[in-house]
Formats: C-alpha cells, structure tokens, sequence
C-alpha cells in the first residue's frame, strides 16, 4: 500500500482497501472460510463488508447477487416508484 494512488482514495475507498487487506489475509490463514454465496450458494462468492470497521465480518454473494446487494438502494426505489404508480392508479378513480 500507499503512493499517490492510495493517497487519492476518499477516507471510504481507504477503509474498504483496509478491510480487504485484513479479509484476504485472515482468509489466507484460515481464519475466515470462504463461502458461497447467501443467496444462491454459487461459489466462487465475494465478501461484501457490511461494515468496514468489521473487516472480518462479511457476507458473501456471488458476483451478481453482490452487484444486487449495492443496487438494492437504486432498485427498491424504482419498486416503490412502480408501486406509488399503481396506487395513485387506484387513488385516481373518481
Ligand atoms: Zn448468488
Ligand atoms: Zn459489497
């Protein structure tokens, strides 16, 4: 680690390269078995850190539930935005 690319990360890409590092290294010693994923069982799976604080405590997806897990923000509100249509279609009659 470290030189002018590291030092141009944001503070939140620093700790998701700090979590990795410890991840991969308590992966490497046994410490942390790799999974597969939670929500379909596919290996190989990917650690998703909840919480970069916890580098050891991941969940693992594979990578299309993982790409899932951090759209489920964008994706939820297009569900809610679906569903705000179909109930102001319903709140339309007159
Ligand atoms: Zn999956
Ligand atoms: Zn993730």
């Amino acid at each position: 680690m470290g030189g002018a690319a590291y030092a141009s990360l944001t503070p939140e890409q620093k700790a998701r390269a700090i979590a990795r590092g410890k991840l991969n290294l308590a992966v490497y010693h046994g410490r942390v078995k790799r999974q597969s994923c939670e929500v379909c069982g596919a290996t190989p799976a990917e650690a998703h850190h909840d919480d970069y604080g916890k580098p050891l405590e991941v969940r693992w997806l594979c990578p299309t539930h993982h790409r899932d897990h951090h759209q489920k923000g964008a994706a939820h509100e297009q569900d809610q935005a679906i569903r705000g249509r179909a109930g102001a279609a319903v709140l339309d009659r007159p």
